[in-house]
């Protein structure tokens, strides 16, 4: 129709006036040949019928969410795991830790922090700051333990971490702690710098969240207990639990 009206046009008529909204119709974008067979751009795709799988963020318990994972193989994790380490806890709880990934023990029993680093989170936890692991909700960013206790790749950490996010939503805690500098780029960016920025508060999905130096890590580094042990009074303040003198 454009062209016949440009034909008509250079012949010397005059263009006829047409309606605004035929004219923003004869305006809009040509339709691609990759839409009109219906493999639409991602943002241009409708909504998808109400039979698609519910997405990570439309689980409302973490019963659900649980089921939701299933026994995933959305990354190359899945491969090496004995078991699938989703977290455990408090589903209300008012504090939630967040590790990186399962370790061999972890792996091997299917549950958050129970080796030699778990012992001393569970130290800190009960002895510090005078909880019980029943009152807190432990996870990690990826669920699947890394081959030889390798850092999680970032792709990993991308395809996993929608699960965790979720989680937090969900209990949607007062306060989160952040154990290690690869739980705490992977919710902040790479910027994060372990040494120099723990101890400060930031904001996870509007809740405040303090990042302290991984258990591992202090035990490698006991010299590092007392930045520790002022990370976790702070979290203490914040939950309004009395702070004991030294732990
Ligand atoms: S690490 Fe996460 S995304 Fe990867 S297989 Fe395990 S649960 Fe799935």
């Amino acid at each position: 129709m454009k062209g016949r009206l440009r034909d008509h046009a250079d012949m010397g008529f005059d263009p006829p006036s047409l309606p605004q909204d035929l004219v923003d119709y004869l305006d809009r974008p040509a339709v691609s040949v990759s839409q009109k067979k219906g493999v639409l751009p991602q943002n241009l795709a409708p909504e998808k019928t109400a039979s698609r799988e519910k997405r990570a963020w439309e689980q409302t318990s973490l019963e659900d969410l649980r089921t939701h994972v299933g026994d995933c193989t959305r990354c190359g994790l899945h491969k090496g795991r004995t078991n699938l380490v989703f977290g455990e806890g408090d589903p209300n709880a008012r504090l939630v830790f967040i590790g990186e990934g399962p370790g061999y023990d972890e792996d091997r029993e299917g549950r958050p922090f129970v080796g030699k680093s778990g012992k001393l989170l569970t130290k800190i936890i009960e002895d510090g700051m005078g909880l019980s692991r029943d009152q807190v909700y432990i996870c990690n960013v990826v669920k699947c333990r890394p081959p030889n206790n390798r850092d999680p790749e970032d792709k990993e950490v991308r395809i996993c971490l929608p699960f965790l996010i979720q989680q937090i939503r969900i209990i949607h805690p007062e306060v989160i702690c952040v154990l290690g500098r690869i739980a705490a780029q992977a919710l902040f960016g790479k910027g994060f710098r372990i040494t120099a920025d723990r101890g400060q508060w930031r904001v996870c999905e509007g809740i405040p969240t303090m990042t302290t130096f991984h258990p591992a890590y202090l035990l490698r580094y006991p010299n590092t207990k007392r930045e520790t042990w002022e990370d976790i009074k702070q979290v203490m303040q914040k939950l309004g639990l009395e702070v004991k003198k030294d732990a």
